[in-house]
């Protein structure tokens, strides 16, 4: 049995910043979302999961650290940057 062609893994924070994307929090308190910027992204470990990132998050609403971490998409950034 192989594998299908995995790109490049799971997505980490080095990762999206080549790909320009960036990192969305969610705040599972009070819905509050950030779009983290470049700079942040750039401070963090490049090899970092996204899936870890929301332990380094909270929300600069309510100050909870219940936060998720997710990745803009292409489409999204497209769609938001032609706006
Ligand atoms: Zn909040």
């Amino acid at each position: 049995m192989s594998r299908s062609n995995m790109p490049s893994g799971p997505a980490t924070v080095g990762s999206l910043i080549a790909e320009g994307l960036r990192i969305r929090g969610t705040c599972n308190e009070c819905g509050h979302k950030r779009l983290l910027t470049a700079e942040a992204m750039a401070e963090m470990a490049p090899n970092m999961l996204l899936s870890d990132v929301h332990r380094k998050m909270y929300c600069g609403a309510c100050g909870s650290k219940n936060v998720i971490a997710t990745s803009e998409t292409l489409r999204e950034v497209r769609q938001g940057r032609e706006r």
